[in-house]
C-alpha cells in the first residue's frame, strides 16, 4: 500500500518511523511518503495561508498552493482516494480504517490554521478522486498531523504481516462482534493482593471463552450503550442474551433496548424474542 501525507510539519510525522508501522515501512509493506506542502509555493517566503473572504479570525490554506501538491501526488487521471482530517467530518471509525487499509494508494492532506479552502476539496472530486473528509472525535486540534498518525495507525495495522499474530486482531474492541474487548490479565497471577479470575488459569477453553465474552457484553453495557443498541440480535445466543437481561437490555421488535421500567406490581420485563 502507498500512503502520502502532505504537511506542513512533514518532522510530525517522523513517529511512522516507530513500533509496528516502523517495521511495515522497512519490510516494504507500506510505503508511506511525507512530503512537506511548502514545496509547491511560489513565493519567497513559501506562503501557504491566506485571510479569510467574508472576514473573521484566523487564516485559510490557500488552494492553488494545495492544487499543485494534490496534482504531484494524486495519481494522474483520478482514481485515487484524498483523505482530509478535519473536525467538521464524518467520526472516523473501525470501518473507515478496514476500508482504508484495502485500498492501493492514499493520500492525506493535513490541514492547519482554519482548514484548507474547500475548494480544493471540490476540485479533487471533480478531478475524478475520491474525497474523504474524516474528523478523529468531537474535539479541534492544532492541524491533521495527529489525525493522520491515528488514521495511519488504525488502518496500518490491518494490513496483511503487519501485526505479527492476525488473531489478536479477531476478537479487539470494535471488531466483527460489536463490543469492547473483555479484560486481559498476564503474570503474576497475584500482584498488589488481586489475584487474576481463576477461570483464566483454569485452561478450560470454552469456560475462557464464555466468561470473556460476558465480561464483554457487561464493559460494552456499562461503557458504550449505542453499541448494545447496535447489535444484531441474531448474534446473540442464549447466554449472551441472559448477560444482557440481567444488565436490563431486551429485544424488542426485532432491536436491543433497554428493558422498559416495569410498572408497579407488574411482571418482569421480556428478556429474550
Ligand atoms: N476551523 C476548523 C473548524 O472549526 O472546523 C478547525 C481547524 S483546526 C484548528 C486545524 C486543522 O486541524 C484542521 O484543518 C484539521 O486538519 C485538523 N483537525 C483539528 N481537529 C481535528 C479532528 N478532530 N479530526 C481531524 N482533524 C482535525
Amino acid at each position: 500500500m502507498r500512503v502520502d501525507v502532505v504537511s506542513i510539519f512533514p518532522d510530525y510525522l517522523a513517529a511512522l518511523d516507530l513500533s509496528l508501522v516502523g517495521k511495515a515501512r522497512q519490510a516494504g509493506l507500506l510505503d508511506l511518503r511525507v512530503h512537506d506542502l511548502r514545496d509547491w509555493t511560489a513565493d519567497r517566503h513559501r506562503t501557504v495561508d491566506d485571510t479569510p473572504f467574508g472576514g473573521g479570525a484566523g487564516m485559510v490554506m490557500r488552494p492553488d498552493v494545495w492544487g499543485r501538491a494534490l496534482d504531484d501526488v494524486l495519481p494522474a487521471g483520478g482514481g485515487g482516494h484524498l483523505v482530509v482530517p478535519t473536525p467538521s467530518g464524518d467520526v472516523f471509525t473501525q470501518r473507515h480504517a478496514e476500508a482504508l487499509a484495502a485500498e492501493e494508494h492514499v493520500v492525506i492532506a493535513c490541514g492547519r490554521y482554519e482548514g484548507i479552502d474547500a475548494r480544493v476539496a471540490e476540485r479533487t472530486r471533480a478531478a475524478g478522486h475520491r474525497v474523504s473528509e474524516l474528523s478523529i472525535g468531537d474535539y479541534v486540534l492544532n492541524g491533521g498531523e495527529v489525525a493522520a498518525l491515528v488514521m495511519i495507525e488504525a488502518f496500518g495495522r490491518l494490513l496483511p504481516g503487519v501485526v505479527g499474530n492476525p488473531h489478536s486482531l479477531v476478537e479487539e474492541s470494535h471488531g466483527a462482534a460489536g463490543l469492547l474487548e473483555y479484560p486481559v490479565y498476564t503474570k503474576p497471577p497475584e500482584w498488589a493482593g488481586l489475584e487474576v479470575p481463576e477461570v483464566l488459569l483454569s485452561g478450560h477453553h470454552a469456560r475462557i471463552e464464555r466468561w470473556r465474552r460476558d465480561r464483554a457484553l457487561e464493559r460494552t453495557a456499562a461503557r458504550r450503550p449505542d453499541m448494545v443498541a447496535a447489535l444484531d440480535p441474531a448474534s446473540l445466543d442464549k447466554a449472551d442474551r441472559a448477560v444482557l437481561a440481567g444488565l436490563g437490555w431486551e429485544v424488542r421488535d426485532g432491536r436491543l433496548r433497554p428493558a422498559a421500567e416495569p410498572e408497579p406490581g407488574s411482571a418482569p420485563g421480556r428478556v429474550a424474542e
